[in-house]
């Protein structure tokens, strides 16, 4: 059966000649990767591989020899990189064999089975840094140019179903083969390599519990030939929809949007800290309508016991999800708490039992028995990961194993990977020296710090300092776009990273951006609403936000401008605070505030009253508040002196007052930027250090307090004014 490209319906067709064209072949194995992996019917984030044999002139010999272009290890076919591919000598790969067929006990999962990842650098064609992946000899022992392995919804459904074999044939008569599930590996390559020779008629193999791999000797027919086997496997899964009978029918109706963003908002700061006990975890809500209709329906609870199939799903999902059988039309917020947290207690002892029962002498030791997806009827699916690029793929993976049950659980009976194979990936040697080799994980990482006045000056400059020690950031500014841009130029330096799930708000990367008014209570409960949809909760709170208000000629404050002098920096404050109180607590997890106040707060000046008393003030909201939210949250003061750059309380005519009112030399000719400069030197040289204050300067101890370098300090104001002896705190 071939399949015109504009008649496919379960899948995209992408491909487009005339852009191909231009590339060559190293750059046709990206682009077919690339729009392979742009699908999540067809793959999953990070999941699968591509291969392409191209004759290249060697750089030793200047002889053409053939090279295995292979997606490496790590990546993700959708963002792949010509980086991302590994090249090898065919010749030498080939080779190997011997050295593996020499070993005196081989087969799946012996040690030379795992010894031969070593040796493939051995074949690296031109010096190729890229580490080749585990699936490597599966391209290899295909004898043909070029190869696919995908991990598509339907095929996978049906590869993970209990008549797997017999619905490969019916699915796919003599044309595609299947093997047995086997840990992908050298052994694997064989298995194919000897299912080929065999069959040399054979397009592509199913492979049981795990996906599909074929080939064909031009690239352009091995798309349009891995596109096909999806698309027929996909429609001979439609053909027996079993539409609202789907996963035995509905059990519980699903809360419409509005309560379940309500419900969602009070209860995921709780859930986050029920989780996070160990290591803090970054969430991500993904409620689609086909997640709702599996965790409302009658099979969810049996079939999440199940687990998922797909090796490379349940390396983020865990062995398998939490489902929590909660009737959200009929029962209590407090009940589904109570559920939550009997349900991931019981969790955490089946994961313990788990790995006890399935362990070897030479497994790595346990990881955080705590689940990773969470499955709440009404609500939807909520997972958890290390950042938020992590969540999303997890909650990626778990709405694609859905699909695979859907599709299964259709034609078939949905089963999961043995307990014992699937402990065997997750416990893999080869696994954790991957995990091993990550750099360890930064000062911030795991944590989701708000930072309050992010649109400008030191809260830009916060932002930036500690969005670089891994932190997820939270740009908030009473100027909505201000704040969204800082959250842009953000995810421009750190990308949105791999996973593509969420929904709404929750689809984020590292950075969001909100505008909120720190003296309106309701807007700042918005601001922490959406902050909690986006990421679970929240670790640190940095408040730069402030208002200074310059007297008039007569050195008069107006009395609405002192009111709103002080609702700004005090008022506002507090209100934050408090309102991250609420987070704090249910979380129940250590947390930091830090608030900007100013030297001014000690030091009395001509000119500034409401502005000095405002600050004066806001030194003892932070003694306070250390008091109030302790002994979990530390709350520190961060006063500054005079920094001009930056900061959108010089403009220029303040400038121009001060630098008259100093009798600093100046022409109105020069711009702004100079007569900031001369005012930041006229300041700095009333200093003991003698150099102006950067926003840079006050963002490195904003993330210090936020820090775990200062974890035994609350309460204190800290100045950094470059050395003003009349501001030393007494
Ligand atoms: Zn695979």
């Amino acid at each position: 059966m071939s399949i015109k490209a504009n008649e496919f319906l379960q899948v995209n067709y992408l491909w487009d000649e005339e852009a191909a064209s231009q590339l060559d072949p190293v750059e046709r194995l990206r682009y077919r990767s690339n729009l392979l992996g742009a699908d999540q019917r067809i793959t999953n984030t990070g999941g699968g591989n591509t291969s392409s044999k191209i004759i290249m002139t060697d750089p030793l010999t200047g002889q053409e020899v053939d090279v295995l272009w292979v997606k490496g290890s790590g990546g993700d076919l959708r963002t792949a990189k010509k980086e991302n591919f590994a090249s090898l000598y065919m010749e030498k790969l080939l080779e190997l064999q011997n050295i593996y067929d020499r070993a005196p006990v081989k087969g799946v999962k012996t040690e030379i089975e795992d010894e031969m990842v070593a040796m493939y650098r051995h074949t690296t064609y031109n010096l190729n840094p890229r580490a080749s992946s585990i699936d490597t000899p599966l391209h290899a022992f295909i004898p043909h140019r070029h190869v696919d392995h995908m991990h598509p919804i339907s095929v996978i459904a049906i590869a993970a179903s209990k008549d797997q074999e017999s619905l490969t044939q019916e699915v796919f008569g003599d044309e595609v083969g299947w093997v047995p599930w086997q840990r992908p590996g050298f052994d694997l390559g064989l298995v194919m390599q000897a299912a080929v020779e065999q069959n040399p008629q054979l397009k592509g193999l199913v492979m049981g519990q795990h996906g599909l791999i074929n080939w064909a000797d031009d690239d352009k027919a091995c798309y349009d030939l891995t596109l096909t086997l999806i698309e027929r496997a996909a429609r001979f899964i439609a053909g027996f929809d079993k539409g609202a009978q789907t996963f035995g029918g509905q059990k519980y109706q699903a809360l419409d949007q509005d309560q379940r963003r309500e419900v969602l908002v009070r209860l995921l700061p709780q859930l986050r800290g029920m989780v996070s006990q160990e290591n803090r975890f970054i969430g991500t809500i993904h409620d689609t309508e086909r997640v709702l209709q599996f965790v409302n329906s009658q099979d969810a609870a049996r079939l999440a016991e199940l687990g998922t199939s797909c090796p490379d799903h349940f390396l983020r999902t865990k062995i398998k999800p939490l489902y929590v059988d909660w009737d959200p039309a009929q029962q209590s917020f407090e009940l589904l708490l109570e559920k939550l947290a009997s349900g991931i207690s019981a969790y955490r002892s089946d994961y313990i039992a788990y790995y006890e029962a399935c362990k070897h002498p030479d497994s790595p030791p346990m990881r955080d028995p705590n689940p990773t997806v969470i499955l709440i009827p009404g609500l939807g699916l909520i997972a958890w990961g290390k950042n938020k690029s992590e969540s999303r793929v997890t909650a990626e993976f778990y709405s694609l194993a859905i699909e695979v049950m859907r599709g299964s659980e259709a034609v078939s009976a949905y089963q999961g990977l043995p307990r014992q194979e699937a402990f065997d990936i997750e416990y893999w040697q080869l696994e954790e020296a991957k995990l091993r080799r990550q750099p360890p994980e930064k000062e911030l990482a795991r944590s989701v710090v708000v930072v309050i006045g992010a649109g400008s000056g030191i809260g830009k400059a916060t932002a930036h300092r500690v969005a670089r020690e891994g932190a997820h950031v939270v740009c908030v500014d009473l100027d909505q776009d201000a704040a969204q841009a800082t959250a842009d130029e953000l995810t421009k330096i750190y990308g949105m990273g791999i996973g593509v799930a969420g929904t709404g708000i929750s689809a984020c990367g590292p950075a969001i951006g909100l505008g909120a008014d720190v003296t309106q209570r309701d807007s700042l409960r918005a601001m922490f609403a959406q902050v909690v949809l986006a990421y679970g909760g929240i670790d640190n709170v940095i408040i730069t936000a402030g208002i200074y208000v310059a007297p008039d000629r007569e050195g008069q404050i107006p009395d609405k401008l002192w009111t709103k002098t002080l609702d700004v920096n005090v008022f506002g404050p507090f209100l934050v605070a408090d309102e991250a109180r609420r987070i704090w607590e249910a979380q129940d997890l250590p947390g930091t505030l830090v608030i900007t106040t100013s030297v001014n707060g000690a030091v009395p000046k001509k000119g500034s009253l409401a502005y000095d008393s405002s600050k004066a003030a806001a030194n003892h909201l932070v003694r306070e508040l250390a008091v109030e939210l302790a002994p979990h949250v530390r709350v520190n003061g961060l006063a500054p002196a005079t920094v001009v750059e930056g900061s959108n309380m010089f403009s220029r005519e303040r400038v121009i007052a001060s630098l008259v009112k100093y009798q600093v030399a100046f022409d109105e000719s020069e711009t702004t930027d100079q007569l900031q400069n001369k005012l930041a030197d006229f300041y700095a040289q009333r200093t003991l250090i003698k150099t102006p204050i950067s926003p840079d300067d006050l963002a490195e101890v904003a993330y210090l307090l936020s820090s775990s370098k200062f974890h035994k300090t609350t309460g204190q104001i800290f100045s950094v004014d470059g050395g003003l002896p009349e501001a030393f705190l007494r």
